[in-house]
């Protein structure tokens, strides 16, 4: 009983998410030639945000693609912590088989 107020103000304030993200190649509306800008890499990394918003950007740090990270279009995950994100990308992209490590 006395920790509860302890333990709710320690939800808000880690209310950051952190989100494991694929540079993948995803339809995003129509491209003028059917075709799309460049070749996505395939590489997982960690993108941090306090926002609510569905439509948050991304920037690829193993190949600089810009990316969208709509729930609509793309498969992404939400974790509570970093470290858990972080483990989820360096899991992924030593399976396939990408040892670069960023950050
Ligand atoms: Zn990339």
């Amino acid at each position: 009983m006395e920790n509860t107020e302890n333990e709710n103000s320690e939800v808000m304030m880690h209310n950051r998410r952190f989100i494991a993200w694929k540079c993948e190649s995803v339809r995003e509306g129509m491209k003028p030639f059917g075709r799309s800008e460049t070749a996505a890499c395939g590489f997982w990394s960690v993108k941090a945000t306090k926002s609510t918003n569905k439509h948050l950007q991304a920037n690829c740090p193993a190949c600089k693609r810009r990316a969208r990270l709509n729930i609509n279009t793309r498969k992404f995950y939400e974790y509570d912590t970093k470290e858990a994100a972080k483990m989820h990308c360096e899991a992924l992209n030593e399976q396939a088989g990408i040892m670069e490590v960023v950050q």
